[in-house]
């Protein structure tokens, strides 16, 4: 029957079209800086998740909330030890990052959230590089709460 309801022509636009989700001053953590430096950086950006980066500047992992990145200790007190390390032993290990392409179109978009189980995805260039946060909050925002928004979506 879902089948049967029309779908709205924004799912259909691609992410760079719509320009929904931060696209400037993504915060990053590298990953070989200590896990506090990361609460920093959670801290002082107000944000809920970092892309992960490697010495080549590439998005290997994204770090969900902050406990996650705590928990590989348990005891909450070795802030020392390298994101990639923490990373490494959280319990629920994510096959690597979680990204959508510019190119991509809102209902991919979508689909890999819900299938994932995720409420962000790092947007990355063709090389990786992470250029983007689009988050399921920029999603409701565009389509929910800026009215104004909806015809411009839909056109
Ligand atoms: P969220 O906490 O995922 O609902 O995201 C809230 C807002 O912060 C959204 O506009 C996201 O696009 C943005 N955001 C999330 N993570 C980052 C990040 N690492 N750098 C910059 N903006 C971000």
């Amino acid at each position: 029957m879902g089948s049967t309801i029309p779908k709205p022509r924004f799912l259909k636009k691609t992410v760079q079209e719509l320009c929904v989700g931060t696209f400037r001053d993504v915060a990053v953590v590298p990953e070989t800086a200590p896990v506090y430096t990361a609460l920093e950086i959670f801290v002082d950006r107000r944000v809920s998740a970092l892309p992960v980066i490697n010495d080549a500047g590439t998005c290997g992992w994204a770090s969900d909330p902050p406990i996650s990145l705590c928990q590989a200790q348990k005891t909450y007190n070795n802030l020392d030890i390298s994101v990639r390390e923490a990373l490494r032993q959280r319990t629920i290990c994510l096959e690597g990052v979680l990204t959508c392409y510019p190119h991509e179109t809102m209902e991919d978009v979508i689909d890999r959230m819900a299938k994932e189980q995720v409420h962000r995805l790092v947007l990355v260039d063709e090389n990786q590089y992470p250029r983007g946060i689009v988050s399921l909050s920029d999603i409701l925002q565009a389509l929910v709460l800026t009215p104004a928004g909806i015809d411009a979506l839909n056109s």
